[in-house]
């Protein structure tokens, strides 16, 4: 079943109305693992943030669907209760709210959305207790505040320990492996691997091929100019790179 459907999507910066997306086509079915590579300036966040509806871009053309609903209708708040989650490069720190209060309102809004029962402090406890041992945490770090005075790898596996317990069907992980060391690498990506299941479909958007030692997407794409190219590349260097991802993942390669 297809999950997102990216079409032509254009857009660009609201303030310079600066075009930065050129007509990005993608089409992630559930159960699927989608990197998204390319290097810096090529739009590969914009393209993150326009599916989360950053009031910084505005989309000028195409469409966007998601679990066939038109999602470029969709506030922000809508589109992650419909079941979109995105990491942030660098998740903000909120004084004050501790982690387990945090996602407790933010589980229980997504229940809410659903239809099914919310839960008391206590009861999500033991719910979100259950999902520490995913992200290598311990119990204490649900009572700090949330990202206050976390290391970068903390603050990754806190945005893994989020994506586990709101169970949204497709998480876009913006460079979720910068500046991690290696440790902390496997430990997002174990996470993240363990929470792969044939409804839940990830993005994955990354400059490093590192992460893709750890995690194994169903396909990778290359993003240059805004765009996710089809066959832009000559032939010989399209069957090289091919070879190169096939040898290097034993994986399929997506519109190469
Ligand atoms: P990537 O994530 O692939 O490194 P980005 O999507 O961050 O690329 O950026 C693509 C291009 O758009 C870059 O040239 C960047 O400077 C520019 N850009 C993106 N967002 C903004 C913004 N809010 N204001 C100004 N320039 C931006
Ligand atoms: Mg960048
Ligand atoms: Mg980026």
């Amino acid at each position: 079943k297809v999950l997102l459907e990216v079409k032509d999507l254009t857009a660009v910066i609201a303030e310079s109305q600066q075009r930065i997306l050129n007509g990005v086509n993608l089409t992630v079915h559930e159960g699927e693992v989608h990197a998204i590579m390319g290097k810096n300036g090529s739009g590969k966040s914009t393209f993150a943030k326009v599916l989360s509806g950053h009031p910084d871009y505005e989309v000028t053309g195409g469409t966007v669907a998601f679990k066939g609903e038109n999602l470029l209708d969709m506030e922000p708040e809508e589109r992650s209760l419909a079941g979109i989650f995105m990491s942030f490069q660098s998740p903000v720190e909120i004084p004050g709210v501790s982690n387990a209060d945090f996602l407790n309102m933010a589980y229980n809004a997504r229940q809410r959305k659903l239809g099914q029962p919310e839960l008391g402090p206590i009861e999500f406890f033991t719910y979100v207790y259950s999902k520490l041992d995913l992200v290598n945490m311990k119990t204490d770090f649900l009572n700090r505040n949330v990202n206050e005075g976390f290391s970068g790898g903390e603050r990754k596996r806190n945005e893994i320990l989020q994506l586990a317990v709101l169970g949204a069907e497709l998480a876009i992980l913006d460079e979720i492996d910068s500046g991690l060391d290696v440790d902390a690498l496997q430990d997002v990506a174990k996470a993240v691997n363990g929470l792969l299941s044939p409804q839940n479909s990830v993005l994955i958007i990354t400059h490093y091929q590192r992460l893709l030692e750890y995690i194994k997407p169903s396909y990778i794409h290359i993003m240059e100019n805004g765009r996710i190219f089809d066959c832009k590349l000559g032939r010989v260097q399209q069957l090289t790179l091919r070879r190169y991802l096939l040898q290097k993942f034993t994986m399929p390669v997506g519109r190469i």
